[in-house]
Formats: C-alpha cells, sequence, structure tokens
C-alpha cells in the first residue's frame, strides 16, 4: 500500500524540523494519495523535502509524527521505542522497586509514541490511547510487552473508550487482551492503593503525583491536612503514615469517597485521623469544620481547549483564593494544576492574583512538576503539563 503523501504549506515546516511531534490540519497545503485515520503518512515542506511520518487522523492535530527519518516503521520499530522507555524507567529505579510497583512505562509524546500511554500496576498494564493510529495497534502492542515483561505481566487492558475522539470510542469497547484481572493492591513508596482499571478513572490511579505525595508527607507531620479532590487518597495516606494530627478528604464522587476509606483502612488507620466527605471543594471550604494547617488542591483539568482557558483561570483563582482565605496562620498550601493548556507562568500568576485578593503574606517554597516516568520530549513544550507550588501561608 502507498503511503499518502503530506505537503505543509510555506513556513509551516519549522515546528516539524525542530522536531515537535504535532502537524496541525491548518498547516497542510495538499495531501496525495488517500488518508484514512490510523494510517502512516510521509510529510514534506513546500520545496519537496521530507521531514518524517506519523499517524494520520481527522481532527485539529492531523498528523503525530513517529519518526522524522524514513525509517521503516514495522513491529520492530513499536518494539524498540516501548523497549527504550522501558530501559530508561529501569536506569531509574522503577522497574524492580520493592516498594513502588506502580509506574507509567509509556508516556505519549515523552516517549516518541504520541497518542500511547501505558500505565503498570503490579504486573497489570493498562493501554490507553489518544490516537486511532495507536488504538489500532493495541494487540501488537500487547504482544510487546507480553516479550518485554515474560511472566512479570499477568494482565493486559485496553482502556481507550473514554480517550479517543467521540466519533470513534462510539463503537469500540474497552477489552481484556491478556488474563482479566481487573483491580490490584499496589504499592508506591511502601503505600498500598487499591487500583481498579475497568471501573476506575483514566487507568484507575493518578501515578503523575508521586514525587509530589511525598513532599506532602514531609510537611504533614502534626498538621492537621486537607486533601481536596481526593480521587483514591493519595495524598491522604501520605499525610497519615507521615503522622499528619487529623486528616480530611474531599470529592465531590461518592465512589472516590469510598475508595479514600478504603484505601485508608488498607494501610492500617482508622477513623480517629481520618475522615472524608463526598462534597463539592468550594463548598466545603466556604464552611470548613476546621483550621487547617496544610490544603491540598489538586482539582480536574479545568480546561481542555483554549477556548475555555479563561473560564479555567477564573475557576483557579476563586478556588485558590477560597483556600488562602481559610488557611491556619503559618499554614502550607499545596496546589496543581493540569490542565496542558494553561502554562507554568499563566498558572502561577493567577495563584498570585488569588494571594493578592486574601490579602495574606504568602511565600513559595517549592515549584513542582510531573515525575520521570512522565518524562517531557525537550522538542514538546506541551508536555509539561503539571504544575504545582508549595506556598507558606503567614
Ligand atoms: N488528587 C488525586 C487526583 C485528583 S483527580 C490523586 O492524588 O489521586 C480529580 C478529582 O476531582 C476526581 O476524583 C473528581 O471526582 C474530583 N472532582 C471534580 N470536581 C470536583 C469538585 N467540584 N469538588 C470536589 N471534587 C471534584
Amino acid at each position: 500500500m502507498n503511503k499518502a503523501k503530506i505537503v505543509l504549506k510555506s513556513g509551516k515546516d519549522d515546528a516539524v524540523l525542530r522536531q515537535h511531534p504535532w502537524i496541525f490540519s491548518g498547516a497542510i497545503k495538499k495531501t496525495y494519495g488517500e488518508t484514512n485515520e490510523g494510517d502512516i503518512v510521509d510529510v514534506y515542506n513546500n520545496k519537496d523535502r521530507f521531514l518524517g511520518q506519523g499517524h494520520w487522523q481527522d481532527g485539529s492535530i492531523a498528523v503525530r509524527m513517529l519518526s522524522f527519518t524514513d525509517e521503516e516503521i514495522n513491529y520492530d520499530f513499536y518494539k524498540n521505542r516501548i523497549s527504550a522507555a522501558y530501559n530508561m524507567r529501569d536506569s531509574i529505579g522503577l522497574i524492580n522497586n520493592a516498594k513502588t510497583n506502580i509506574y507509567r512505562l509509556i508516556f505519549a509524546e515523552g516517549d516518541n509514541l504520541p497518542g500511547l500511554v501505558i500505565d503498570f500496576y503490579a504486573g497489570a498494564a493498562i493501554i490507553q490511547t489518544h490516537s486511532i493510529g495507536m488504538y489500532l495497534l493495541r494487540h501488537d502492542i500487547a504482544k510487546i510487552l507480553q516479550e518485554i515483561y515474560g511472566d512479570r505481566i499477568h494482565t493486559i487492558y485496553a482502556k481507550s473508550k473514554e480517550s479517543l475522539p467521540k466519533s470513534t470510542a462510539f463503537d469500540i469497547e474497552n477489552e481484556f487482551l491478556f488474563g482479566d484481572k481487573e483491580s490490584i493492591v499496589a504499592l508506591e513508596n511502601g503505600n498500598k492503593f487499591e487500583v481498579n482499571w475497568v471501573s476506575g478513572q483514566k487507568t484507575g490511579f493518578f501515578i503523575d503525583q508521586r514525587y509530589n505525595r511525598e513532599l506532602v508527607g514531609q510537611y504533614s507531620k502534626g498538621r492537621k491536612v486537607l486533601n481536596t479532590f481526593c480521587y483514591t487518597g493519595g495524598f491522604s495516606i501520605y499525610a497519615l503514615e507521615q503522622g499528619a494530627s487529623l486528616v480530611h478528604s474531599v470529592d465531590s464522587s461518592a465512589k472516590a469517597i469510598d475508595l479514600t476509606n478504603e484505601n485508608v483502612e488498607l494501610n492500617g488507620f482508622g477513623k480517629d485521623k481520618h475522615d472524608a466527605f463526598a462534597v463539592d471543594t468550594m463548598d466545603f471550604m466556604k464552611d470548613m469544620p476546621e483550621k487547617y494547617e496544610l490544603i491540598i488542591l489538586d482539582p480536574p483539568a479545568y480546561a481542555k481547549h483554549k477556548k475555555v482557558r479563561h473560564q479555567a483561570v477564573q475557576g483557579y483563582k476563586r478556588l485558590n483564593a477560597t483556600a488562602f482565605k481559610n488557611m491556619a496562620p503559618g499554614g502550607i498550601l499545596f496546589t496543581f494544576s493540569c490542565s496542558q493548556v494553561v502554562d507554568r507562568r499563566l498558572f502561577e500568576s493567577t495563584v498570585l492574583a488569588a494571594a493578592i485578593h486574601s490579602g495574606r503574606k504568602v511565600k513559595i517554597l517549592h515549584h513542582l512538576s510531573q515525575p520521570a516516568d512522565h518524562p517531557q520530549n525537550i522538542y514538546h513544550a506541551e508536555g509539561a503539563y503539571l504544575k504545582g507550588l508549595v506556598l507558606y501561608v503567614e
């Protein structure tokens, strides 16, 4: 089958020449040949210079670049990329780690595999695709994972119904490609978490807060802690583990609150030190039962598109201002944004605006980001999606 040829408009090749992995539909001058979603296409500039190849998809990002050479893109190509990601994690101590068996094996553009995410939970690999090209490869990817892990893998689950464009997701189902386990108790820094990839949000757990949870643990000793948007209670467990005097967890989802309570129990903590509330964070913070000395704000992405960025900024401002206003003197605020379209500068200036609004004296203690198993491809600024600040509020 002949590959289709995509020719870019004049001047639209700058980003791809710098190895940026996305070609937007507006940059395309002409397409030669047939393009079906998920096909590999060749990309050329306006002067007929070959730029590379990637997966075609109808939509705003038309090509997700896989290679900037003319190498053949086949099973071995994907196996090499997945092995490289595995070797990187091995070299930083994540693969055979007695205390942590939760990690992200593939982080899309960060691992030169745009459209593909694979999370690993104690022998279960959850494949989540964000492009049709990667979705169509799921059986090959499962085979590669089995070749790499051998008997260290017992389950492979493909979960893309929630992550693919709605038009495609409409007629696909999530499926087991190997094994049939739906959940497992896995370890993060020695803490136990029940992870359910079938019924849970995303792939079942938010792996990207691992380092930041450690820091919350460090600062929690003797403090009254409020963990908002808690989901499975990750931050709450670390706070309890490190000797918080009290931890309150808040999430609007009753299911998340059940999961948090289960994880608290699983780690051997009782109701004396922990309570959980299924309510909206803003409602809870407007009328707080305690003066908390450490507050965590980890909301879901408020903006998924640039069009709604302004509203998202207003949302972050209100949320942070409410936390500043109600925080005990000498309290510590951990505040995050995972919206890709709100970059670090914008996030930090929004938190600044919230601090000004509250009139409190605030010091920045740490700038936080995502862990090493969510690496940022240096040519893809958008890959740095998780931003956080740790603030001391006088
Ligand atoms: N901090 C979590 C991940 C947060 S994910 C962790 O470490 O794992 C975002 C969570 O916010 C989801 O569980 C979602 O149910 C919850 N949520 C969304 N809107 C909310 C709101 N208005 N108030 C409280 N929780 C909310």
